[in-house]
């Protein structure tokens, strides 16, 4: 089929650099802590990949250890959930100097 194209890479490989579109901070999506996690934090984060897709789409961002929710462990056929620690990098875009976060050194646990 035209456009398909089947990836074996590991989810770590595609999610490495991910931007996660935010400049400077990204703050920690548990209600209790909300705290603003930058540059050189380690996060946990959730991603998901709707049935068919080949995009990643970051649903959830924590600090790593006591902000992790609960896996939801609720694997569909629609949707495939990942959840992986990472570190909080920066990528400068000198055109525009801006500075965006990414996630970087990914390791899936889940
Ligand atoms: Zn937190």
């Amino acid at each position: 089929m035209p456009g398909e194209f089947i990836t074996e890479a590991p989810i770590s490989q595609v999610l490495d650099g991910h931007r996660l579109g935010e400049p400077g901070t990204v703050q920690c999506m548990n209600g209790e802590c909300q705290q603003k996690l930058h540059d050189g934090h380690q996060i946990t984060i959730y991603t998901s990949q709707s049935g068919g897709g080949t995009e990643w789409v970051i649903t959830g961002v924590y600090c790593a250890g006591d902000c992790e929710p609960e896996p939801s462990n609720h694997q569909t056929d629609a949707q495939t959930d990942v959840i992986a620690r990472a570190w909080l990098g920066v990528i400068s875009l000198a055109a525009t100097q801006v500075s965006l976060l990414c996630v970087t050194d990914v390791k899936v646990v889940g």
